[in-house]
């Protein structure tokens, strides 16, 4: 089922939650809605839900419009991220409840809902734990038991608010991976809220950025990061190091150091004498003992953090702000590096914004 959401506008008394935010999202697809806390997430979700009415502007399910119609009607399930499970039923009763409480005319027989529920438990590899109650399980076990349930009513759309929010990493880790395969095998077309970039950029075909009760950009994770729209979406997916710059001669310069031409930037050309702010991801700072390289600035190795795949060092640059720096362990083998040791910083690659004044 495909939505869109259209010149959406939500105030709670004089505080504007969604400014005017349009969406389209086709059938199937797995959507992330991410932003800082009070973004509007959570209220965006509930309004496609029909949980909450908007201000103004509509909602189209499939083209039709569903602006009015109530959750029910718009055949939407939900999982939230406290397992709002039911305590006093089983598991079992859990994933049968929405079927059970169906009005007699569409009430699947009994024979049926047990085939369904016990499917369901299955799909979500749990067939074991029918006749546990909710506080038996582990948070990820009664994650996945609010997504039975939410899918035993067959939704044409699943809404899920910060699903694995309350669960620890590695758990949220396993959750996600499984996630993802079963909206493979599922094809419902999803939705769920998080803060975690990290979350969205690896569950999502396309996640939607929230910021102050506006889109600030709707992409494919891959879009988002490399190809960054505004420097809250550079700032929010990742770490950053951000310097602030002037443009002279149709180039970046930072504090009288020219950085090279780099692909993919606005015209500078046409932003003569504006300042700037260059965004510079920690992997893509090269770290020399030399300034063999344009446009390399000094910088003082602070501390290293080699437990990682990769490791991390914080330097002071010769302007005196932080740099992080991400390198290779062979390379800090090479660079002997250790707190104290002036090297050589030049970016590889950067993001350019001109600031619009
Ligand atoms: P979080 O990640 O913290 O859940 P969010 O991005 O989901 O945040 P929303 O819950 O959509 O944000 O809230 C957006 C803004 O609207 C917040 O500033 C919040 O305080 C405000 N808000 C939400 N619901 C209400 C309400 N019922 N009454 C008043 N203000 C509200």
């Amino acid at each position: 089922m495909s939505i869109e959401v259209r010149h959406i506008r939500k105030t709670f008394g004089n505080f504007v939650a969604l400014d005017d935010v349009s969406l389209d999202l086709p059938t199937g697809e797995l959507v992330a809605l991410l932003g800082p806390s009070g973004s509007g997430k959570t209220s965006l979700l509930r309004i496609i839900a029909g949980l909450e009415p908007p201000d103004a502007g509509e909602v189209h399910f499939d083209r039709e419009e569903a602006t009015n119609r109530s959750a029910r009607e718009r055949k939407v399930g939900f999982v939230f991220q406290h397992y709002a499970l039911f305590k006093h039923m089983t598991v079992f009763e859990n994933v049968a409840f929405g079927l059970r409480v169906r009005p007699r005319a569409t009430r699947p027989p009994p024979a049926a809902i047990t085939a369904k529920v016990n499917e369901l438990l299955k799909l979500v590899q749990l067939e074991w734990a029918g006749e546990r109650y909710p506080s038996q399980l582990s948070g990820g076990q009664r994650q996945r038991i609010a997504l039975a349930r939410a899918l035993a009513v067959e939704p044409r759309v699943l809404l899920l608010d910060e699903p694995f929010g309350a669960l620890d990493a590695k758990v949220r880790e396993e959750l996600r991976r499984w996630l993802r395969r079963l909206h493979d095998e599922l094809h419902i077309t999803s939705i769920f809220v998080t803060h975690d970039q990290e979350e969205a950029l690896e569950l999502a075909n396309r996640v939607v950025v929230l910021h102050n009760g506006k889109i600030e950009q709707i992409g494919t994770p891959d879009e988002l990061y490399h190809s960054p729209a505004t420097p809250f979406v550079y700032n929010f997916l990742g770490n950053v190091n951000l310097f602030h710059g002037r443009i002279e001669d149709g180039q970046v310069y930072i504090r009288g150091t020219s950085l090279p031409a780099n692909g993919g930037q606005p015209d500078l050309a046409h932003a003569n004498g504006k300042d700037a702010m260059v965004y510079v991801r920690p992997h893509l700072l090269d770290m020399n003992l030399r300034p063999i390289v344009k446009g390399a600035f000094a910088a003082t190795v602070r501390h290293i953090n080699a437990a990682g795949p990769k490791v991390k060092v914080e330097l002071t640059s010769q302007w005196g702000d932080p740099v992080q720096v991400e390198i290779d362990h062979d390379r800090l083998r090479e660079l002997q590096l250790e707190p104290g040791v002036e090297v050589y910083l030049s970016p590889r690659e950067n993001r350019v914004f001109v600031y619009q004044i």
